[in-house]
């Protein structure tokens, strides 16, 4: 093979944006070193910022300079963050401030240390449910009487809508349920697993 015929190894880099919002030094850094190294930006459906079509070579020199900038990045055993839709502060329907309670959730579980895969959190501010938490493994729903949440929703070629487990509770209540649901997952799982196949086990944590 000539040299000019070969192929240039390109990879990536995700920077995990809690509450999907993108923190203005974190955007003018990734903006700078996109110019200066030429790779693409893509926002992912998890709300994640993935850097894409990175040089190998210039991997290293991205990942410290983003680092210095605040950046944390996705990586094994990291607590998923959250999905959410825009919420109540900038939606005319939203009833609960979502990303606050993404913030909330990340505060109180984003330091755990090897969280098993694969399951998904996400928020939707009202029962419109933009953010798809129905169909999420952890789905929780703002309504007029509280928060429900939902279990085992997942997406993929078989789709399935979550089961309700909790109606009307608290945030308090919320928390507390995600810490149980993560412990029984991690319990329950060997490599990975999503809820969906958990809902049965005869010592699921919620009787729904
Ligand atoms: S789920 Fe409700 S609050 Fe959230 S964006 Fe949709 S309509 Fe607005």
């Amino acid at each position: 093979m000539k040299r000019s015929d070969a192929v240039r190894k390109m990879t990536g880099l995700t920077i995990m944006l809690p509450g999907g919002i993108v923190p203005p030094e974190i955007l003018a850094k990734v903006s700078e070193l996109a110019g200066k190294y030429g790779f693409g930006v893509y926002v992912s459906t998890a709300q994640n910022l993935r850097l894409i079509n990175i040089a190998e070579e210039h991997l290293d020199a991205i990942r410290n300079e983003l680092a210095a900038a605040g950046a944390v990045f996705k990586g094994p055993g990291r607590f998923p963050l959250a999905r959410v839709c825009i919420g109540a502060v900038n939606c005319n329907l939203g009833i609960a401030d979502t990303i606050a309670l993404a913030m909330r959730i990340h505060e109180r579980f984003g330091s755990r240390e090897k969280v098993k895969p694969k399951f998904k959190i996400a928020i939707s501010g009202c029962p419109a449910a933009c953010s798809g938490a129905m169909l999420t493994d952890i789905g929780i729903v703002a309504t007029r009487a509280g928060f429900d949440l939902h279990v085992g929703g997942k997406g993929g070629p078989k789709p399935r809508v979550g089961r309700r487990v909790l109606k009307g509770v608290s945030e308090g209540e919320i928390l507390d349920a995600i810490e149980t649901l993560v412990e029984f997952h991690d319990r329950k799982t060997g490599k990975k697993q999503r809820f969906s196949k958990l809902l049965d086990e005869p010592d699921f944590p919620f009787s729904g």
